[in-house]
């Protein structure tokens, strides 16, 4: 089949080569002609040499995403079929079942966009539950073609998670909702056989943070016998690995009373009621700032600091750069001497370099001896492309505070 051409000005097809995923509008020398939104493209260097199969977007900055190379001059036209994408999820698929444990975790990211080969996408999997986020209107196109493929994978429901911001930027059209059969509610799934209660309808992300399955389990081994703050605990992640591990005492603080709410209930489905760890916990719905302020200096012998994205974009990482140094400074100090500090930050535009930054200057502000035990980053459901840096968000430290 032939698809419209979109033709790179000369020179701008090297970081294609390079196999990174995207055009960008500066680097266009001639628009696809009779291509909507959505539409697959061809995108070819100046001399005319094919260069790859993308999604057309052209209102947006990223005006191509290449969803395959071509790799040399004889390649034949590309076939993009119901077997072709089924291919690219099967790629997907079978990274999961290589290398999860299926049997102590049934919660993991199938797709996690262009670090699976896959622009515009992301599809979370909750036992036989995906929730699918589309990101540009090249996914909603092709989305009925992949609902088949995933239920052929063994999908039995659907949902369809669409953000209002991106609805109306990308101008998608499918509802938000679930795609045929809706499942008995409350889903309930096991990560390293505990047990997470999803919101999947009005939950955030899309229902849970399974980026953050490995590192809570690495918190575990940091928590027995001791106190522990989980700052920005959502519905608990954090504070169930470290009541499992035998901490004497969890504090989960949340702005959300929704989350802070199925946070108690995810500690009850994980402890029997007469089991004391139940009574060491505690869900807070307090801002997280507002809570660190008041507490005394040297409080809790581990503090988790998980917040959302203070940057969400390049322009905003000036702003967003004195939240992460004032939340830092505010953990250093109500840390115990001898303490542990686990820190994270998911802002796409903030990088590991400059993150470690903020955390430093916020350990000079607070005055603490503080050393790095352990850098953390993303699982391997969320793999980060390596053509690709830009899907590298999740970053960690763990430090050890005197
Ligand atoms: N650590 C969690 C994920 C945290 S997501 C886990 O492992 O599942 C970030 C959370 O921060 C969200 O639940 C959001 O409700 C909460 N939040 C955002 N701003 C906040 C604030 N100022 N104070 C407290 N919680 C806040």
């Amino acid at each position: 089949m032939d698809y419209p051409i979109l033709v790179l000005k000369e020179g701008r097809e090297k970081s294609l080569l390079q196999r990174h995923p995207w055009v960008f509008s500066g680097a266009v020398q001639k628009m696809p002609k009779k291509a909507n939104n959505g539409d697959i493209i061809q995108v070819q260097d100046h001399k005319g040499r094919a260069v790859g199969y993308a999604f057309y977007d052209p209102s947006s900055q990223i005006t191509a995403r290449v969803f395959a190379f071509t790799q040399t001059a004889h390649d034949p036209p590309l076939h993009i079929d119901e077997a072709f994408w089924e291919a690219k999820v099967q790629q997907a698929f079978d990274l999961r079942q290589q290398h999860l444990n299926f049997e102590t975790t049934n919660a993991y990211r199938l797709l996690h966009a262009e670090g699976d080969f896959l622009p515009g996408i992301i599809a979370d999997a909750y036992d036989k539950v995906l929730v699918v986020q589309l990101l540009i209107k090249g996914t909603e196109l092709i989305f009925p073609t992949l609902e088949k493929i995933f239920r052929k994978l063994g999908f039995s429901y659907i949902f369809l998670n669409v953000k209002e911001n991106v609805k109306h930027l990308e101008q998608l059209e499918l509802p938000k909702g679930w795609v045929g059969d809706t499942p008995k509610l409350p889903i309930i799934v096991k990560e390293n056989n505990l047990l997470f209660e999803i919101d999947i309808e009005n939950g955030q992300k899309t229902g849970f943070f399974l980026d953050q399955r490995e590192n809570r389990a690495l918190l575990g081994t940091y928590s027995a016998n001791k106190s522990v703050l989980n700052c920005f605990s959502y519905t608990g992640g954090f504070s169930v690995y470290a009541l499992a591990a035998g901490a004497k005492k969890v504090d989960s603080v949340d702005i959300s009373k929704t989350a802070t709410a199925i946070c108690e209930q995810v500690i009850k489905l994980n402890f029997e009621p007469q089991d004391d760890k139940l009574t060491r916990h505690k869900a807070i719905a307090a801002d997280c700032f507002d809570y660190l302020k008041a507490l005394p200096a040297e409080s809790y012998d581990v503090i988790i600091l998980d917040p959302p994205a203070f940057a969400k974009s390049k322009k905003a990482v000036q702003r967003a750069a004195r939240g992460y140094v004032s939340l830092n400074e505010l953990g250093f100090k109500k840390v115990k001497k001898g303490g542990i500090v686990f820190t994270f930050s998911c802002s796409g535009s903030v990088d590991r370099d400059l993150f470690r930054k903020m955390v430093f200057s916020a350990a000079a502000a607070a005055k603490r001896e503080v050393r790095i035990i352990a850098q953390l980053t993303q699982p391997l459901d969320h793999p980060v492309n390596i053509y690709h840096p830009e899907g590298e968000y999740l970053k960690g430290l763990v430090l050890y505070v005197e």
